[in-house]
């Protein structure tokens, strides 16, 4: 749900939780209403540019590091040697970007529903797409959850699920019909992530439901890593790490630590911290 408040700031309203994120607009760069959802391009006053879908917060170009370093270098310091990653969603191309800077990566699909979006950071997050030309890189603009039906059955080292929320065309992405057709597709020792929403806000409900259909659709370990995002509902959110005959709560410290590509966010520590859940997150998962 969104507000304008008198014109010069974006908010959007997180109803059901009694809480709503503010930030204070110059202008609006953009406003289309593709065939699956609506999107706007505003320039803020200090993040940067903004990005909306359906009224709720994409990205700025101020603290997208945060979300698109842990949707990417958690999982693939997780598999002992991904070669063949797929990204569902991302159409930003912050995570592909992310991905693409993990030198042993062959190649990397993306797919996203909506052309627009990537025609979006095209024009306004330039940053995101400069590693689109990566002759490793391809992108798709169809539905995610028809494309990992036609994949052949265990092809692919890790599967990313950068989505919008479970609403819209991003509902078939938190199925457990679509979770078990991402364990067919993956390798023996493949990983999986997805972006889980907030471990304030959803940990009894959409995390929760999200782990255990996990475990339902066959992955023999599951990890929830939260990290902030101030522009998201509650400033804090989380990935979920599942793995296919691997365990997800360890990871590649030595190569971690001795990766030289930049990033503003990940560390070794910080993997292993966001690894160990508060005792609240413990508490909701075990009832
Ligand atoms: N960081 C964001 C968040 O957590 O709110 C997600 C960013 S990314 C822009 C989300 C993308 O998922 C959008 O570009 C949207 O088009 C795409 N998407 C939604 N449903 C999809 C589907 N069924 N198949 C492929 N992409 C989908």
């Amino acid at each position: 749900m969104t507000e304008h408040l008198d014109g010069s700031w974006f908010t959007e309203i997180f109803d059901r939780h009694g809480s709503a994120f503010s930030l204070k607009v110059s202008h609006k760069l953009h406003d289309e209403q593709t065939p699956y959802q609506h999107l706007e391009v505003y320039a803020t006053e200090t993040y940067g540019n903004l990005m909306v879908l359906d009224g709720c917060v994409m990205l700025t170009d101020r603290d997208n590091f945060l979300y698109h370093e842990m949707m990417s270098h958690p999982a693939l310091f997780t598999h002992a040697a991904p070669k063949r990653v797929v990204i569902i969603g991302g159409g930003d191309c912050g995570t592909l970007r992310e991905v693409l800077k993990h030198p042993g990566v062959e190649k990397v699909t993306q797919i996203d529903i909506d052309p627009a979006v990537t025609r979006a950071s095209e024009q306004f997050f330039p940053a995101l797409v400069e590693s689109n030309d990566d002759p490793r890189a391809e992108l798709l603009f169809e539905d995610g959850v028809k494309w990992v039906d036609n994949c052949p059955d265990e092809s692919i080292d890790v599967l990313i699920v950068d989505s919008t929320d479970p609403v819209g065309p991003a509902e078939g992405l938190f199925k457990t019909d679509f979770l078990k057709r991402c364990h067919r597709i993956l390798k023996q020792g493949g990983v999986m992530v997805q972006q889980s929403e907030s471990p304030l806000y959803h940990t009894d409900s959409i995390i929760k439901d999200l782990r255990n259909d996990m475990g339902e659709a066959g992955f023999d370990s599951v990890a929830t890593l939260p990290f902030p995002q101030p522009v998201y509902p509650s400033g804090w959110w989380s990935c979920t790490l599942a793995g296919k005959g691997c365990d997800v709560k360890s990871f590649r410290e030595e190569d971690a630590a001795a990766a030289s590509f930049a990033r503003d966010f990940y560390t070794v520590e910080g993997h292993r911290a966001a690894l160990v859940l508060p005792p609240f997150m413990q508490r909701l998962l075990e009832d």
